[in-house]
């Protein structure tokens, strides 16, 4: 029922404005972005894609000859921003070779070309979600380099962000990445000594890279585990000479405070093997780091190896059918798969049953952080890991915002990280994040009131994109 009202309800919003014209979204409740009150009856005047006025009605009149819309009754947010995602990665095992590795089954260097050929796949599914800024943090060459980057004064597309290829000491893993035909678009960059540190940085700077990014993962020895601590501070040094701000993937709180000592900009993910400590803190404040917490990619991991193991299909959500058919099909047929994961365990369960035991522990850890660094005043962002198996390009945002809320954040906290925050990540804090004056008219419409739930952001009837009203109904996949 609620459907069909919106339905119409959207279709006399929809009167597909012209973007270069003057448009007032007249009578809503406006949640700027920056985390001050809200506006009720509020205006909010765009001309050329960008934001000319937005306050109450005392503040922004309504220019004669704008075409207004009335959405009264409604809630207009900024875009959303996830401030981690994986362009070279589909939502499914069949975009993971480390993970379920037969190319009988998924046939990888398939995935990749279908994926590069096709860069409007993922923009479709964030609009469609209401995410309009995405920060891609790691992939191979084509993601810093490739088409879909194009996206400036583009109303069909979310902006984007691109880090390119990781710095790590795993680079072998390439030979599944980057096979025969890909061995030109490494997903990996070594981390074997001081040089090639500074010669993977060098690279990434030619490339186009808007960020260094370092796969810091725990080290195969102890030994190793000093020798990479010196080359994470390399890393820290030459992506200062080159501008670049760096990026770290650190899970562990010794790896994340040797991240943060070599000047990380921004973490990742959660620290998720321990509490963090006054240590930890001071060092991310001091940086002035962000921090992303990354809470359901783990569980999701594991939802969709067990899921291939055993056959039994697992419950997505994606009411806003903003996800493609054909994914949507491999994660309906994931029995396909089922002896190759078998094959790779050797018929052993032991190891799924760890991996959950193992997800509710790092699940507790992780809220408790997010909670220390919210409490400390931290920067945090909405960040997904997009890509990863059964974290979907798109929806993925709302099971995300759900957890931090689960997590003991609230609304106000998340809607801010999930905007203005989430802008200062990707560097584009002066034209995304916030609504208002001379900012990109980047905003989403809500039928609900999300500083009552987070899960108000599933109930978005528009979205705008550079001026450009879309319904939600027209961005839909299926
Ligand atoms: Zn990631």
């Amino acid at each position: 029922m609620r459907n069909i009202v919106l339905a119409v309800a959207t279709t006399i919003l929809a009167a597909a404005m012209p973007a270069q014209a003057q448009t007032a979204l007249v009578g809503g409740t406006l949640i700027d972005g920056t985390g001050g009150d809200a506006v009720e009856d509020a205006v909010i005047v765009v001309e050329n894609g960008r934001i000319a006025c937005a306050g109450p009605r005392s503040t922004c009149s309504i220019p004669a000859g704008a075409a207004v819309q009335d959405v009264s009754g409604r809630f207009i947010t900024p875009g959303l921003i996830d401030a981690h995602v994986h362009f070279s990665q589909t939502g499914w095992l069949d975009g993971r070779p480390d993970g379920l590795n037969n190319p009988d089954v998924y046939p990888y260097a398939a995935t990749v070309q279908a994926l590069r050929e096709d860069p409007d796949r993922w923009h479709r599914s964030y609009l469609c979600s209401g995410v309009t800024g995405v920060f891609d943090v790691g992939g191979a060459p084509w993601t810093v380099t490739g088409a879909h980057r194009e996206t400036e004064g583009r109303a069909d597309r979310a902006h984007v962000r691109a880090a390119g290829p990781l710095i790590t000491w795993l680079d072998s893993l390439n030979a599944l990445f980057a096979p025969g035909p890909l061995a030109d678009q490494p997903t990996f960059l070594p981390m074997e000594s001081e040089e090639q540190v500074r010669a993977d940085i060098a690279r990434l700077a030619a490339m186009g890279s808007d960020a260094v990014k370092v796969w810091f993962i725990a080290p195969p020895s102890p030994d190793d585990g000093v020798r990479l601590d010196a080359l994470m501070m390399v890393a820290g040094e030459a992506a200062r000479e080159a501008g670049l701000p760096l990026i770290v993937h650190a899970t562990e709180l010794e790896a994340a405070k040797t991240a943060l000592r070599a000047g990380a900009n921004m973490l990742v993910h959660s620290v998720a093997d321990d509490v963090v400590d006054e240590e930890f803190i001071a060092l991310l404040l001091a940086n002035d780091a962000t921090y992303a917490p990354t809470l359901v990619v783990g569980r999701n991991w594991v939802r969709a190896i067990v899921s291939a193991a055993t056959g039994e299909v697992v419950n997505v959500r994606d009411d806003n059918r903003c996800v493609d058919e054909a994914l949507m099909g491999l994660i309906a047929d994931p029995g396909v798969a089922t002896a190759a994961v078998l094959a790779g365990t050797n018929g052993r369960v032991t190891p799924l049953a760890n991996a959950f035991e193992l997800i509710g522990r790092e699940g507790v850890i992780m809220a408790q952080n997010l909670r220390a660094v919210r409490d400390a005043g931290g920067r945090i962002v909405l960040a997904t890991d997009a890509g990863n198996p059964l974290t979907l390009h798109g929806p993925s945002v709302y099971d995300e915002m759900e957890a931090m809320q689960a997590a003991g954040m609230s609304p106000g906290e998340i809607i801010r990280a999930a905007t203005a925050n989430g802008a200062i990540a990707m560097g584009m804090a002066d034209t995304v994040g916030i609504l208002r004056e001379g900012m990109t008219a980047d905003l989403l419409v809500l039928a609900e009131d999300p500083r009552a739930n987070i899960a108000a952001f599933r109930s978005l009837t528009h979205v705008m994109r550079e001026g450009e009203l879309h319904t939600q109904q027209e961005l839909q996949q299926r």
